[in-house]
Formats: structure tokens, sequence, C-alpha cells
């Protein structure tokens, strides 16, 4: 029988191949037994927004015992399809890391100093110096006489971690004040 040069190179990269894939079998199956379990085996697997920026990629996040272990991109996600760039990447520390801040920390107007709030005490000023401002800047009618009841003094500027129905109820709230300067990051 005669063997043909693309028969014999076939059998030849076959025969390689298989001793090749044996060699590595063997040598995983030598210390396989010793790898721990995953971190993910057993976690509860939620799916949210990379926070970071603009792009909105789609993660995992796997949690055991309502603790994060784990976060990765998510591959069916339309715009990141299972990638993440270095920052998604490190978006655990976002919750893990010790160094996260837990308290307000609040700076007050020509202070060098940081002091610590509660956070009632925070949304309370908050709310009343937006109150303070869009009355201070509030405008009826522009100045060829039209009514617009708006403020200029204000603006409000979104980020990619809102939803829709957040991105929605700051709109209503801020356009029931009044500000017109609304802004999304993702569309800088
Ligand atoms: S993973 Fe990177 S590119 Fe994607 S949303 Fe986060 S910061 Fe943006």
């Amino acid at each position: 029988m005669s063997i043909s040069r693309r028969t014999f190179l076939k059998v030849l990269g076959s025969g390689v191949t298989a001793a090749g894939l044996t060699g590595v079998i063997c040598k995983r199956s030598g210390w396989a037994a010793s790898i721990p379990p995953a971190k993910t085996k057993d976690a509860k697997i939620t799916t949210s927004i990379c926070p970071f920026c603009g792009v909105g990629c789609g993660l995992v996040a796997h949690t055991k015992g309502g603790r994060l272990v784990n976060v990765e991109g998510d591959p069916d996600h339309p715009i990141n399809q299972g990638s993440l760039c270095s920052k998604g990447q490190a978006v655990k520390e976002v919750v893990t890391s010790p160094r996260r801040l837990k308290k307000v920390r609040y700076r007050a107007p020509g202070s060098d100093k940081w002091e610590e709030k509660d956070l009632d005490w925070a949304i309370k000023t908050l709310a009343q110096r937006v109150k303070a401002t869009r009355d201070a800047g509030f405008l009826a009618k522009s100045p060829a006489g039209v009514t617009v009841n708006r403020t200029e003094a204000l603006a409000s500027i979104g980020g990619a971690a809102l939803n829709n129905e957040e991105c929605y109820l700051i709109a209503k709230l801020t356009r029931a004040l009044g500000i017109v300067y609304l802004e999304h990051q993702a569309r800088l």
C-alpha cells in the first residue's frame, strides 16, 4: 500500500497531538486533586453594571452568605461580552477595600479639614442648600419677558451606575426644581 506524503504528515501530526495531549492530561491528573474548589462554587450570581464609566459594561457578581467573593465580566452582556478594562476588573474593591469610605466626610467652605458627619445631616444640608441656591437663582421670566420658571444656578449630572428608573426620577426632580442643565456621564 502506498501512502501519500500528505497522508503521512496527517497521521504523524495526529500521533504527535495525541501524545502531547496525553502528556498534558497525565500531568494535570497528578496535581488536579490538590486544587481547591473555585471561589465561585455554589455562589449566588447577580448581574450588574460597572459604575466607573459611560460604557456601562455588564458584570457578574458572586456572593456567598451575603459577602461579595468575586466580580467578573458578564459574557452574555451585549456591550462587553465578558471583557472588562483594568478599572472594571478592580471593581470588587469598591465594596471590599479596607480604604473604602463608609462615613460622610465634609469640608466646610474655606476649611482645610475634613469632618465626619452622619448621613441624615448630609441629606438635610444638601436639601437646604439646593433649595436656597435654587430660590436665589430662580428666574420666572427671561430678559425678553417670556415665562421660563427656571434656575440657571444649578446643574445635574448623572452617572453610568444609574439605572433607567433612577434617571427618570432624577430628571423629574431636577425639572420640578427648574433646573435646565441636565447631563449624563455617558454622553460626555
Ligand atoms: S469595565 Fe471599564 S470600560 Fe467597562 S464600564 Fe467599567 S470602566 Fe468603563
